[in-house]
């Protein structure tokens, strides 16, 4: 993928921006588990880097993904995963769907506001018994006059405790089989009936808020609906693929990052009179690691410039997402192991990807559903 003077100004802003507002704060939002999404992301908005591919009409800057891509790889700069995770449903989880398939006044109620940084969004797809399995969800959304009544919870809702709207997928009807009876919906958070308040404390992701949300008879206008009723479970699965493109973009920066600063690190510690990195089993495995993430960067690129050109991109994005969910696991743990104690000490940025990353190979699909998918689009299942 080539990228232009343009991509590059983008990237030096970003990177501005995330050094400047960001992560001066880190240790601090991490310590409180939350951090200050209103605004934080009130100046992303305001910098524009909220509406990167989104229609100018409705405040984004229209362009291609190629600098979306840019934005998703910087975010991997961010010392604390939960924040990067927390922009990345603001911008490539929650809006996807309804920046393409929404009404133009769904787009100019809800999307021009998350695009500006004025909302926060949420999306609600997992639920306590369906994760991997997407399609057997359990939350309802039933027609009653101009409404629809929800009834049913979501579970692991990232942005769930301060978000302004979820981007909500549920059951609209019981006939066409699983895959053709779901509908995506914009929920305002503050509507009667929504119980949002445990907030689920977790492994790593610290500064994010996750939570647990129940419906209980919440009414929602059905022009709330992005695009076809009955379609909503192929939105998500388009929705998806920007989520995994997105996971697998920000763990090249994350690993990257990782791999140069051990590298450094090992160059100035000394032990048996040497800089570490002078061993030959350090420099070979940092070598072979630095392979690792440019076949993620490679493979992830492909899906890239793919999904510009409109390609089916389904396997590409699976093994971009698969191989990032495996880099996740072991490049902080080798370079944890360079690190000595000093990797091991709780606050250590190390440490912190050890946890953080994990993720990856769960959420979003786990890699077992990365492989599933790879072995049905070849043929092998
Ligand atoms: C911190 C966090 C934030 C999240 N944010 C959101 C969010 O904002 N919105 C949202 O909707 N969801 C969110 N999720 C949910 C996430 O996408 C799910 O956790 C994920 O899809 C896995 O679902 P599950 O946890 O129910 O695991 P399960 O579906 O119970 O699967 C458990 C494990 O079983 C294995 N497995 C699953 N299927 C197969 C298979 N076919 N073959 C072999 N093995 C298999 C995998 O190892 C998998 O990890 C978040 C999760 C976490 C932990």
């Amino acid at each position: 993928m080539m990228f232009t003077e343009e991509h590059n100004a983008l990237r030096s802003s970003i990177r501005a921006f995330i050094d400047r507002e960001i992560n001066p704060h880190v240790e601090e939002w991490e310590a409180a588990e939350q951090f200050p999404s209103h605004e934080v992301f009130k100046k992303a908005g305001d910098a524009g880097f909220l509406g990167i591919t989104k229609p100018a009409e409705f405040g984004g800057m229209g362009l291609d993904y190629t600098f979306n891509a840019v934005w998703a790889e910087e975010l991997g700069h961010i010392h604390a995963g939960g924040i990067a995770s927390s922009l990345g449903v603001q911008t490539d989880m929650a809006t996807p769907a309804l920046s393409v398939h929404g009404s133009d006044e769904l787009r100019h109620e809800f999307l021009r506001p998350t695009i500006q940084g004025d909302m926060v969004v949420c999306l609600g797809v997992s639920e306590v018994g369906a994760g991997s399995d997407v399609a057997s969800i359990q939350t309802t959304a039933r027609k009653d006059g101009d409404d629809y009544v929800i009834n049913g919870g979501k579970m692991w809702t990232s942005n769930g405790i301060k978000a302004d709207w979820m981007c909500l997928l549920a059951n609209t009807g019981t006939e066409n089989g699983p895959h053709h009876n779901k509908s995506l919906i914009c929920v305002p958070m503050d509507a009667k009936g929504i119980d949002r308040s445990t907030k689920l404390k977790k492994y790593g992701l610290w500064s994010s808020d996750t939570a647990q949300v129940y419906f209980d008879d919440v009414r929602v206008p059905q022009r709330y609906r992005i695009g076809e009723e009955g379609r909503g479970f192929i939105y998500q699965m388009q929705q998806f693929t920007q989520e995994r493109l997105f996971a697998a973009l920000r763990t090249i920066m994350q690993m990257q990052e990782l791999v140069d600063e051990t590298a450094e690190y090992t160059r100035s510690r000394i032990a048996f009179g040497k800089p570490l990195l002078d061993n030959q089993w350090i420099q070979y495995t940092l070598a072979d690691l630095q392979t690792e993430i440019a076949c993620l960067r490679a493979i992830t690129y492909a899906g890239v410039e793919g999904y510009v050109r409109g390609d089916n991109i389904r396997v590409l994005t699976a093994e971009a997402k698969l191989k990032a969910g495996k880099l996740a696991r072991t490049v902080p743990d080798q370079c944890m192991q360079f690190w000595g104690g000093a990797g091991f000490l709780w606050e250590s940025r190390v440490a912190r990807m050890m946890r953080d990353s994990r993720l990856v190979a769960i959420g979003g699909g786990a890699n077992e559903v990365m492989m599933q998918i790879i072995a049905k689009e070849l043929g092998y299942a």
